[in-house]
């Protein structure tokens, strides 16, 4: 197996600091917020990587890196062997970037309401100045729609139908790889796993990687062949999924699975997380994690635990074992 996605030692720092005026006024010091902090992971080529974590643990700043769309602060992220940072031929970073799309979490937002759905997909390839007669209508039967649709708008489609609408447009270019961030959440739960059905069937057909972006863990079981969890912008915990499922080694993996939505009696959610998510502003000392962790000793205030491999499992955390 090799890897079609390396990311080394991924930073990136963003300025949240007020405008200076206001901040001269207020007396504020610049505010830096470290949404991603030195992420290493590699992706198999067809396979699903999914990162996993609560909101703000850096998952899509880490999708938006990976396409392009976020300059990192510090590290590497290499696409089939061409670092994207260091790179000087423009045809070759070209030429990767059209192998990289990306899925988002709101399929109604991401589609112009003004264009016809045939010029919606095909619009990747029409940039690149590639031949796009009859592609929209092949891509529409692809996905489970019918080539009769290329001439309609996007809002006389159901949710479902318009994330299938943005996966025909990310499949256009012919890419390699697809992000996808949280392609189903804003969908209905009897939706979702047609859509997942969908793109595991494309990934099999095209032979895909998907760096697959969720928050929630059914979704990530029925996609992922690994697994990253996220907290506060670093990854915790890595393993193939049964491995993470059966045997998490991070307290904090722990508690996520503890904290999925449970159903009571009466079909009503049970109570999730307990602890409020730091301030990734002034994040906490040592391990990010320690005031929320139960198996926390002094040590885990004071120094950050380095990722350890124990097995198939990297984990981050001073107590794993
Ligand atoms: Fe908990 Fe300490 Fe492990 Fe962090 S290093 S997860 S605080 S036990
Ligand atoms: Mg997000």
């Amino acid at each position: 197996m090799s890897a079609i996605i390396k990311v080394e030692n991924l930073t990136r720092i963003f300025d949240v600091s007020k405008p200076w005026l206001n901040r001269m006024i207020e007396r504020q010091p610049k505010a830096l917020l470290t949404a991603v902090s030195e992420v290493s992971f590699d992706v198999e080529r067809n396979s699903v990587y999914a990162l996993v974590g609560e909101s703000g643990s850096g998952k899509s700043t880490i999708g938006k890196i990976i396409v392009g769309l976020v300059a990192p602060s510090e590290g590497t992220v290499e696409v089939e062997g061409v670092d994207l940072a260091s790179e000087s031929d423009a045809d070759k970073i070209d030429a990767v970037r059209a192998d990289i799309q990306m899925i988002f979490q709101d399929p109604y937002a991401s589609l112009n309401p003004r264009w016809r759905v045939r010029d919606i997909i095909a619009e990747p390839v029409a940039a690149r100045g590639g031949k796009t007669a009859g592609l929209a209508e092949r891509l529409l039967e692809q996905v489970g729609l019918s080539a009769a649709d290329a001439g309609k708008y996007p809002h006389e489609f159901s949710g479902g139908q318009r994330q299938r609408i943005c996966i025909a447009r990310a499949l256009s270019s012919e890419p390699k790889i697809i992000v996808c961030d949280e392609p189903t959440s804003a969908l209905d739960v009897s939706v979702q796993s047609q859509v997942l059905n969908l793109m595991s069937d494309l990934r099999e057909e095209f032979g895909l990687t998907y760096l697959f972006i969720s928050h929630d863990l059914t979704v990530v079981h029925h996609m992922a062949d690994m697994i990253g969890v996220l907290y506060l912008g670093r990854l915790v915990e890595e393993a193939p999924r049964d491995r993470l499922f059966s045997a998490p080694k991070h307290p904090y993996t722990q508690m996520l699975f503890d904290a999925a939505p449970r159903m009571d009696a009466f079909g009503r959610e049970v109570e999730p997380p307990k602890g409020e998510i730091p301030d990734a502003i002034n994040p906490p000392s040592g391990c990010a994690f320690h005031p929320r962790c139960p198996l926390a000793i002094p040590r885990c205030s004071q120094e950050r635990p380095e990722m350890r491999k124990i097995g198939q499992t990297r984990v981050a955390c001073h107590m794993a074992e």
